[in-house]
């Protein structure tokens, strides 16, 4: 079947990584930009493969090029609502091709080629032919595929300003609905080939994290392949409204993540948040000092408050782990009105890159997005905490309230040096994702997603 393909292209390469030192060129990722889109057309060429822009062999090893992949199908049950789900699949299928890496999704994609695939020949049309052999493979319902690379520069951008309008068409789309709305969710699998346990649960309020996928292309995929990856949920007992807790939900993560998973807050950072994989388009993360959430985005390439990149951050949180105190999203859940309501929404935000603050200034309350500092505004924890008094972020009446509940016994009439607190046995009294303490002969022990538990908490008067 891949005869003309002169690199080996099964499953089982699909953990490959390409690593610099065995690169030959990276294609698209953050140095540079891209986009892959399926879409559903008319007239298609069956087979017609192209590449439009220079080839592999005339391109300078270690350099990175722009990188667009787009495929048109036809066939006559192919529903456009299937568009999504069938791009999704782009990631894993070309991940099939030896020597070929490919990371994350829409205009996000991060690609290699290493030096050995151009030395036994391959080129991009050779990918093109795997990609188009791959789809109709796994699709039986594509009838006619073409598929074209763009390498080009000016291409390239005008395929990302076509691709960006249909992202933005399929999510408005979904933006329309809420959770009541609908008797079921959807669960999705398909990120199980690395994170073995998770288990993404889109609804109408939570697209996928990844952002590719959402409530309706789940809808098209279940219908087209009901014992596919992704597949029905019914709600069951709601448990929590708020938090975003169902009864079947949770059957369903237990069920899908052999048991590791058991229950899941579709909307909140803590206790028990949704699960991570690893294609998250942003991370919410829990600021302890603060009592506040951060979010950091995959393109942000400076450090985050925590002190450590998003790189190191997603290193943390995914794999499938559920990890309190942070979830991974998509940029469209931080437009449903149901992001992180559990948790104060926007209310409880306190850091966020500028880039993503801009892209959401239409979602975000007016009553509150002057007073979310960016990286412009603050870097430390201690400008964070500045830029918030300064700005009356509502989070300060929060901490207020904190710090008065601490300080009442030394308010009531019986003044004492030292306060106690009796909590439940082994309660956890504090969280923090990086714990650094001193110890002696020269080390320093780093306890990474602490948690503190204490039978007795003691507030000393300094
Ligand atoms: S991130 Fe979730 S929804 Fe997206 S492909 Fe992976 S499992 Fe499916
Ligand atoms: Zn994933």
């Amino acid at each position: 079947m891949f005869e003309d393909i002169p690199v080996d292209v099964s499953p089982m390469y699909e953990g490959e990584r390409i690593r610099s030192a065995n690169m030959f060129v990276e294609l698209a990722g953050p140095k540079s930009s891209g986009a892959e889109l399926v879409q559903v057309a008319e007239d298609v060429e069956d087979g017609a493969l192209e590449v439009v822009g220079p080839e592999l062999s005339e391109m300078t090893e270690g350099e990175i090029y722009p990188f667009g992949i787009s495929v048109k199908i036809q066939g006559e049950k192919l529903e456009k609502e299937l568009e999504g789900v069938i791009e999704r699949r782009i990631h894993e299928l070309c991940n099939y091709v030896k020597g070929f890496m490919h990371l994350n999704q829409r205009d996000q994609i991060w690609c290699r080629v290493s030096k050995e695939a151009l030395e036994a020949g391959f080129n991009l049309e050779h990918l093109a032919n795997a990609l188009s052999i791959l789809l109709k493979e796994e699709f039986p319902i594509i009838e006619k595929i073409s598929v074209s690379i763009f390498t080009e520069e000016s291409e390239v951008e005008s395929f990302l300003e076509t691709a960006r309008a249909t992202y933005e068409v399929r999510d408005a789309r979904a933006r329309e609905l809420s959770d009541e709305d609908v008797d079921v969710f959807y669960g999705c699998v398909m990120c199980q080939s690395f994170a073995p346990s998770h288990v993404c649960i889109v609804t109408p309020d939570r697209t996928a994290l990844c952002g590719a996928i959402n409530w309706f292309d789940c809808r098209a995929a279940a219908k087209m392949d009901p014992d596919g990856p992704i597949f029905e949920v019914t709600k069951g007992e709601v448990l929590d409204n708020i938090k975003g807790e169902y009864s079947d939900v949770n059957v369903m993560i237990s069920e899908k993540s052999q048991g590791v998973t058991d229950r899941v807050y579709l909307h909140s950072v803590f206790e028990y948040p949704h699960t991570s994989c690893g294609c998250f388009e942003a991370v919410a993360f829990y600021i302890p000092e603060l009592d506040g959430i951060g979010i950091v985005d995959r393109d942000f390439r400076g450090e985050t408050p925590l002190g450590i990149p998003f790189s190191a951050m997603a290193g943390q949180c995914s794999g499938g782990k559920q990890v309190e105190g942070f979830t991974g999203l998509s940029m469209e859940y931080m437009r449903s009105p149901k992001f992180l309501q559990a948790d104060g929404g926007y209310e409880r935000i306190i850091w966020l890159p500028k880039e993503i603050k801009d892209s959401l200034v239409e979602f975000i309350p007016e009553e509150v997005i002057g007073k979310i500092p960016t990286e412009e505004d603050a870097g430390s924890i201690k400008e964070i905490r500045k830029f918030l008094r300064e700005n009356e972020h509502p989070i300060m009446d929060r901490l207020k309230q904190a710090k008065e509940e601490v300080e009442e016994p030394e308010t009531a009439e019986e003044v004492s040096e030292e306060a106690e607190m009796t909590v439940a046995p082994m309660t956890q009294v504090a969280y923090a994702p990086e714990l650094s303490m001193p110890a002696g002969g020269g080390v320093r022990i780093i306890l990474k997603n602490a948690k503190v538990y204490a039978e007795k908490v003691i507030i000393k008067r300094k």
